[in-house]
């Protein structure tokens, strides 16, 4: 397999308040994140690439400075003329963080409008990671060109990995996404979703459930994740569970799904080691969501 970690979505602006009415700009999303912590996870003998669309402008040249500033390989970024990339802003409410979006018309919406640079960048990479926001943001054509290009590119080889991260208002409507995520998660090697997006978007009663649906779909390894509640890794043959150490300090719990595959996945490409893995993904997340921000910087050796 090449050693080359392909993620593929869209990254944002991002604006965090930092009091008095200003604000700080930084790059986030959930594709991004975990590609940001793969990079970190894995030796220098992975390429991690980023795959979205961006504009002409000024504020995309900037985001892909910080991509690759991060060490993440650009060079399956498209840059389109007539967009540019989307922004977020975090309000706060007493206490209480929501979102914002300004992402419509962002150019990322059109990455898969050119099949032909969308299959080149699949067919070479090891892992493919994306996400059900990485097909939401799509137009409906836009979908079905990047799960042909997906099936054609695990035909010679290469393998899948899909958080469904269910997100209800980037679709036309609810049934068209429980359609599409189940038609992808069909062609996944590894299907990672949160158990509360599973209960509250397919009425799943339990994350085993979650797991059957999924392994019904055709994939071929789930692993639930559930907060500070049990992992369920499950594949045909197997379903195991794993109890995160508890974190007392919760402080941002923003990217732990996110930071959770990422060093899953890459304990998982190097091991094969389930338990491993799992353990690998609950230690990450545990770290992050005891800081604030998506990107937490692991510097002092927190990770694996
Ligand atoms: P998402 O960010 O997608 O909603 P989850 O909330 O399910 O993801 O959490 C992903 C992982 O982060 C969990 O499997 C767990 O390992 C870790 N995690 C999240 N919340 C907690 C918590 N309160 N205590 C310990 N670990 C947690």
């Amino acid at each position: 397999m090449p050693s080359n970690f392909l993620a593929i979505g869209e990254c944002m602006v991002e604006m965090a308040p930092t009091g008095g009415g200003t604000f700080a700009k930084g790059f986030a999303g959930d594709t991004l994140n975990t590609a940001w912590y793969v990079r970190k996870s894995l030796s220098q003998d992975w390429t991690v690439s980023y795959l979205t669309a961006v504009g002409n402008d000024q504020i995309s040249e900037e985001m892909i400075a910080f991509l690759d500033g991060a060490g993440l390989a650009t060079d399956h970024i498209q840059r389109l003329n007539n967009r540019t990339i989307g922004l977020y802003l975090i309000q706060l409410k007493e206490g209480e963080r929501s979102f914002a979006y300004w992402r419509s018309q962002s150019a990322a919406r059109c990455l898969a409008d050119d099949a032909v640079a969308l299959s080149t960048a699949m067919d070479t990479a090891g892992l493919i990671y994306f996400s059900g926001i990485t097909l939401g943001i799509l137009s409906p054509e836009g979908r079905q060109t990047f799960l042909s290009s997906l099936a054609a590119a695990r035909q010679k080889g290469a393998r899948a990995a899909f958080d469904p991260n269910l997100r209800p208002r980037l679709w036309e409507d609810a049934q068209t996404m429980r359609d599409c995520v189940t038609e992808a998660a069909g062609l996944c090697d590894f299907v990672m979703p949160s158990f509360e997006d599973e209960e509250a978007h397919f009425g799943d009663k339990t994350p085993s459930e979650s797991a059957d649906r999924y392994l019904a779909a055709g994939a071929k390894m789930i692993v639930v994740k559930n907060g500070p509640q049990e992992v369920i890794v499950a594949t045909e043959n197997d379903r195991r569970s794993f109890r995160p150490d508890p974190v007392r300090n919760v402080v941002d719990t923003t990217a732990a799904g996110d930071s959770f595959n990422a060093a899953f996945l890459a304990e998982y490409l190097v091991s094969g080691d389930v338990d491993a893995s799992v353990a690998a993904g609950a230690r990450l997340a545990g770290t992050v969501i005891q800081h604030r921000g998506a990107l937490v910087d692991l510097s002092s050796g927190l990770v694996a």
